[in-house]
């Protein structure tokens, strides 16, 4: 039976993060990507509204929602701004390993703070010399007694600077690729060692803090790791899977944004002395950019609901991501193209979304990646439906 019929609370949610989006986030979108300064004003707004850490389960005081309600709400929070949801997003990003792979206590200690005041997590795979290949991940762990001896860099970490803990993936000593791969929650605040760098400067979602880490002789309490030591490449995954169908709907949103400013200017600019909404050339920009938008939204929520169900969503999320991304871009470079000269100048917000699509091609594994993911399904594991004719 398929129902795309959302629950009343789902759309409740999804207007509180509409209102959001419009009466809090948009009118301060400009100014955040100008300034590049952390919105901390509006992550207490939208902490306050029950806009953040929706997937704290309600045993540790969370909101205990699902994956696909998050996609309902950074759709929204998007489409207004995408590197403000970045950061918005981000909590989920860096909880998401504890709440797959920590244990009772470890729950208790490090989601429930999150429900209590506002405050950030980060997630941390990537590093100066290696993001695409996370079994690259050179960042050493040494368990010495009660120990765990951390040392290495962590790059482009979300939050990296307003964060109070890391869910950091880094590998025990003298082991090779996806063995030895450990994740291990560290806190930032009172930790000798860890030294937070300055933030990146980007070509987009300014208003999200972007840092490197240092770690030199960063000394954990073993507790703190999640898991066992040295199994962690599954988790890693796993929360790739829960994370990518919402950032496949950062891009639905974004797309949305662009292609509502791009309708809205098609309707009234003037060329060749009629409206450049009769050209058909421009029509047919708006119908591909309806025609992405809705696929995308379609192929976010399947993998969010096969998550949401506990069903390996591992292709489905690929799928999603890349796709929503892929045709984020298109449709965000579309809008400027719609726009003519002024979608090229800081005037308008379709310049800004152009900048900010980019990155959805890039961070949670890139287009690439995706489709690396996909193709090894293809080739190793799919079962053709006509497989007695073809072998
Ligand atoms: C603003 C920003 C925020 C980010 N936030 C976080 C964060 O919070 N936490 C975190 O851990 N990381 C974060 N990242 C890192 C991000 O996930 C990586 O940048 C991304 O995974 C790509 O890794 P890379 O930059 O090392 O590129 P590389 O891995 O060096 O890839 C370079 C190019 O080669 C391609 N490529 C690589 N391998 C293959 C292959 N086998 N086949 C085909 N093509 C390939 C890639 O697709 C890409 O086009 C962030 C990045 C940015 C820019």
């Amino acid at each position: 039976m398929i129902d795309f019929t959302l629950t009343e609370s789902q759309e409740s949610l999804q207007k509180k993060a509409r209102e959001f989006a419009i009466n809090d986030i948009i009118p301060v979108s400009r100014k955040y990507d100008e300034s590049g300064e952390f919105p901390y004003e509006l992550y207490e707004k939208a902490f306050k509204e029950g806009l953040l850490n929706l997937t704290i389960p309600q045993k540790y005081g969370g909101l205990g929602l699902g994956i696909l309600d998050s996609c309902l709400v950074v759709e929204e929070t998007a489409a207004a701004d995408p590197g403000i949801t970045t950061s918005l997003f981000c909590n989920s990003l860096g909880q998401e390993p504890i709440i797959l792979g920590g244990s009772h206590e470890q729950k208790e200690k490090f989601l429930r703070p999150f429900t209590e005041e506002l405050q950030f997590a980060s997630f941390a795979t990537s590093e100066p010399n290696t993001g695409s290949d996370v079994a690259g991940i050179a960042t050493t762990a040494n368990i010495e007694g009660d120990e765990i001896v951390l040392n290495g860099r962590k790059m482009w970490i979300t939050n990296g600077g307003v964060a109070s803990i890391v869910s950091l993936f880094c590998r025990l000593e003298n082991t090779k690729r996806h063995q030895g791969i450990t994740a291990v929650v560290v806190p930032t605040e009172n930790t000798p060692g860890l030294t937070i760098g300055k933030p990146i400067p980007k070509m987009g979602h300014k208003a999200s803090n972007t840092v490197m880490l240092r770690l030199e002789d960063v000394r954990i309490p073993v507790e703190n790791i999640l898991g066992e030591p040295g199994k962690a490449f599954p988790l890693a995954m796993q929360t790739f899977a829960h994370t990518r169908p919402t950032i496949g709907s950062f891009a639905c949103g974004m797309a949305r944004g662009a292609m509502e400013y791009a309708i809205a200017y098609a309707k009234r600019r003037k060329a060749f002395e009629t409206k450049i909404a009769n050209f058909q050339a421009i029509q047919f920009m708006i119908a591909d950019m309806k025609m992405h938008y809705e696929a995308a939204r379609l192929l976010t929520w399947k993998a969010a609901w096969e998550a949401d169900n506990n069903k390996d969503n591992t292709v489905s999320a690929s799928i999603a991501k890349a796709f929503a991304t892929d045709y984020g871009m298109k449709t965000a470079s579309d809008a400027v193209q719609i726009f003519g000269g002024y979608g090229y100048t800081t005037n308008y917000l379709v310049e800004k979304l152009f900048r900010d699509a980019k990155l959805y091609q890039i961070y949670e594994g890139t287009s690439q990646v995706q489709r690396m993911v996909i193709a090894r399904f293809m080739l190793s594991k799919y079962l053709p439906v006509f497989e007695k004719i073809y072998s």
